[in-house]
């Protein structure tokens, strides 16, 4: 049985907290794109966690955690995070990584370096950890898969020829330093010994797994509108963020994902550039970042503080559609409890027309919120266990989302705590 666990918006919905939850009772975690650019945070028994490249699963003795074929993966970065996991009282995480899943190169955080400042102002917003260098290398088929740093003469003869094409961008585009190819097959070699001991053919393992009965999460990075064909393009990610993919990013059949619990935050947020319908400013905007998430609404790989608005319901909607939600998570509810009314972005005003389906970008650009106003339920709603134990006004908005993101809310978040959650039948 596979679960995915995705996100509906731009990112940062909770996802990471979800998956650390419903890991309990899962075998398998698998992280199936993207890289170390997103962080998730976790707060459990052992401390205040944020996790990028690790799936929010490693906190548990029997879970296996997987790093799929799709991922970006930078491995000096994995092998940091596992230590420092150690390092902070967690157990050793079982850890495989896919044979298939590409290598990060440290020239592609360069590339990303350079790129953003070859934009300017007008750059991606990108947090330069490599990805699109990444990503754009994979799919020119430059890119280095692990099992290719077991073969030590191909791996050299392609480190020179992937050489030659590099330093011709950087003397010519960047005006910076050549790469030297012998340091960087010295690299590779570093790297193939800190890996050697997670490798591991996933797609093979997964398929014993599974034909054994093994309970399997996907967790998804980012979200729906972060998606480079179903998102905001250009401002989106580099890999798929969809549910679909991690059939793909993980290596199984499509039709073993049963579940698409996907995560939908009770108000919005965004990090990078782009459009953003129901975006606020000002007072009101730093009010929402201040109480927002456990520690504010500030990235956790970046600390650059977050976009923040009300909950767009037709963003949230097509976020939703376009990941096959079979379920909804409805994340950071409690943060909400100071306001005397709620405004939620329930349409879009494009050229004099108010419309109800996400837009395509160009359109995007032009639209302007709709907004209707809810009542707020003024109290702290956390420490509540039970549905009904709800205040009455909580619980219309709750249900004024659901009916407008037509997903069922089977699960309310009412705290960044592992057990701070509230089950609803669906
Ligand atoms: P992810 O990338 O989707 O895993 O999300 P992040 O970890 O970046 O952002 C979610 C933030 O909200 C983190 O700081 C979480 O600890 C916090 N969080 C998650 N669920 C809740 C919740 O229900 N209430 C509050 N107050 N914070 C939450």
């Amino acid at each position: 049985m596979v679960r995915a666990i995705v996100g509906a918006n731009w990112g940062d919905e909770g996802k990471g907290k979800i998956t650390d939850m419903l890991a309990q009772d899962s075998d398998i975690i698998v992280r199936f794109q993207g890289g170390s650019n997103a962080g998730h945070t976790i707060i459990n028994n052992y401390g205040r966690f944020a996790l990028h490249l690790l799936p929010s699963g490693v906190f548990y003795g029997h879970t296996t955690s997987i790093i799929g074929n799709g991922v970006a993966l930078n491995i000096p970065y994995l092998i940091k995070e596992i230590r420092s996991l150690v390092e902070q009282g967690v157990p050793e995480p079982k850890v495989l990584v896919s044979n298939r899943a590409q290598i990060l190169m440290p020239y592609h955080i360069l590339f990303d370096e350079y790129e953003e400042e070859r934009l300017g102002g007008k750059s991606f917003g990108s947090t330069k950890s490599g990805i699109a260098p990444f990503y754009s290398d994979k799919y020119a088929k430059i890119g280095f898969q692990v099992s290719e740093l077991f073969d030590e003469a191909a791996l050299k003869e392609k480190v020179v020829r992937v050489c030659q094409m590099k330093n011709v961008m950087l003397e010519h585009l960047y005006h910076k330093p050549a790469i030297d190819p012998e340091e960087l097959y010295k690299t590779l070699l570093e790297y193939r010994d800190m890996i050697a001991p997670y490798v591991c053919d996933v797609s093979a393992y997964l398929h014993e797994a599974l034909k054994e009965g093994k309970r399997v999460l996907l967790e998804g990075q980012l979200g729906s509108l972060k998606d480079p064909d179903h998102g905001i393009y250009p401002m989106v990610t580099s890999s798929s963020t969809l549910a679909a993919y991690g059939a793909i990013g993980a290596g199984i059949p499509p039709y073993e994902i049963k579940d698409i619990i996907t995560v939908v935050k009770a108000y919005s947020s965004a990090v990078g550039a782009g459009a953003f319908v129901s975006e606020i400013f000002g007072d009101e905007a730093e009010e929402l970042r201040k109480r927002g998430g456990d520690k504010g609404e500030y990235g956790a790989t970046t600390g650059r503080p977050r976009r923040v608005g009300w909950f767009d319901a037709v963003a949230s909607r097509y976020g939703c559609r376009i990941q096959g939600a079979t379920e909804a998570a409805l994340t950071v509810l409690d943060v909400l409890g100071y306001l005397d009314e709620i405004p939620v972005c329930t349409g879009y005003e494009i050229d004099g027309k108010v419309v109800k389906d996400f837009p395509v970008t160009v359109e995007l650009e032009k639209a302007k919120p709709v907004l209707t106003k809810l009542p707020g339920w003024k109290c702290d709603i956390r420490g509540i266990k039970k549905y009904e134990d709800l205040p009455q006004a909580c619980r219309d908005y709750i249900e004024f989302i659901e009916k407008e993101i037509q997903t069922p809310v089977t699960m309310v978040s009412n705290g960044p705590g592992r057990d701070e959650i509230i089950y609803r039948n669906k």
